[in-house]
């Protein structure tokens, strides 16, 4: 017996749910690349994204996932051997710091506290320490989409203003761009980056590169440099074969620009509290699996890992379990109910006693995107039915809990 035949819901954190409007958009004949629509259509994305981002700066897109838009801002901004002070708080500021060693890039990586945004702080002490000013740029991510934590971008800015260092500041927006509030201008981030298949609704395949005044001008006449990464003739071009280096990824572009027309006719204001309401919920309902069980009355082992609300993510939730009880549940709501859930991630946090939780006690629920109500609660119900089913202790009341919040949103 399985309830899984009806139609299939992605609760991960992207890539997230295509709404049928951007797939249909991505239904058409090859296009012309050198005139014509998509030359127009892609000028406006530009716009779009520039005004979704409050940048006054150039988007630049590539053909890419997130990890090219990691690899375009390190390399645009950082020659090997320079200084970047990468901010990790889970398993993306991690891998952004990695990639950056990798690119021959000196880093040094401060952790934040285990279920906790990155201390200002502590990055405030960092840059003062450094007096001879070497550190080139300093490295965060808005949300972390594995430990759904959210960091402070305002302090972390203030943090390096306060020090009086030239640092640039770099921020991965990939889970949290279209999700949660952002203004690259009235922040003070010098590149801001994304991808387009989780808050964007589009299938992955665009890399997004927010490259602030300050950004753009810090290593203008540097060279050598990587050739295709390269943004300089990307923000220069006049063609679209110039602006991708090469063959534009044309029904992408006709679904993104879909995807952005749904985000602004909802508007940014409207999709950002719709995140942040569905959120609520979605704590509200964890509240409850987290109390004293029912199942036997046994303590549940539910927990959010992130305790802080200000701390916490608008996109994603991450959830702690007993061992190998988050991917027994995500096994059961896959196969009986057709919902999939986020797998557990290592947190990327190494240092001393704050190692992340195995991944097998830990599942993450996606809820950016293209959400509704019925989407979300039909998702909180199918976890409900699977922790019964799983036989895993947890707290009554969640899907209550999630309606009564839900019931006071105006
Ligand atoms: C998804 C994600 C990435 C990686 O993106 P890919 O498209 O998988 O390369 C990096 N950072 C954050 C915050 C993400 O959510």
């Amino acid at each position: 017996m399985s309830l899984t035949h009806g139609r299939d819901h992605l609760a991960i954190p992207g890539p997230s749910v295509i709404p049928s409007r951007v797939l249909q958009a991505m239904q058409r004949p090859a296009p012309d690349i050198y005139a014509g629509e998509l030359v127009e259509l892609t000028d406006t994305i530009l716009d779009q994204l520039n005004a979704l981002a409050g940048c006054s700066g150039d988007a630049v897109l590539y053909i890419g996932n997130g990890h090219a838009a990691w690899e375009a801002a390190l390399v645009n901004t950082l020659a090997p051997g320079e200084h970047l002070l990468a901010l990790s708080s889970g398993r993306f500021g991690r891998g952004w710091a990695e990639m950056g060693t990798a690119l021959g890039i000196n880093v040094q990586v401060i952790d934040a506290e285990h279920g906790q945004a990155i201390n200002a702080e502590q990055v405030a002490a960092t840059l003062k320490a450094d007096t001879r000013q070497q550190i080139r740029a300093v490295s965060t991510v808005q949300s972390d989409t594995s430990s759904s934590v959210r960091n402070d971008i305002a302090a972390i800015r203030a943090s390096i203003d306060s020090s009086g260092h030239p640092a640039l500041l770099l921020v991965d927006g990939i889970c949290s761009f279209g999700c949660e509030p952002f203004n690259m201008d009235s922040l003070g981030v010098d590149v801001y980056i994304s991808a387009c298949q989780k808050g964007l609704m589009t299938p992955p395949g665009l890399a997004i590169v927010f490259v602030g005044e300050r950004a753009r001008l810090a290593r203008q006449d540097a060279s050598p440099r990587s050739a295709y990464w390269d943004w300089r003739p990307r923000i220069a071009a006049s063609t679209l074969p110039e602006r991708f280096a090469g063959t534009p990824p044309t029904h992408h572009l006709f679904g993104l620009k879909e995807a952005l027309d749904l985000l602004f006719t909802e508007t940014p204001e409207a999709v950002w509290t719709r995140h942040e309401q569905l959120a609520g919920m979605v704590w509200a309902a964890l509240d409850a699996w987290g109390q004293s069980g029912e199942q036997g009355c046994l303590e549940s082992s539910l927990s959010l890992h992130v305790a802080d609300v200000d701390q916490r993510s608008r996109a994603v939730t991450a959830i702690h379990t007993a061992p190998g009880d988050g991917a027994r549940l995500r096994q059961w709501c896959k196969e009986q109910a057709g919902v999939t859930l986020g797998i557990g991630m290592d947190l990327g946090i190494s240092a001393g006693t704050v190692v992340g939780s195995s991944t097998d006690a830990m599942f993450r629920i996606g809820h950016m995107g293209h959400l509704n109500l019925p989407m979300l609660m039909g998702t909180l119900s199918s976890i409900d039915a699977g922790l019964k089913a799983c036989n895993i202790p947890h707290g009554g009341g969640a899907l209550e809990a999630a309606s009564t919040v839900c019931s006071g949103y105006g």
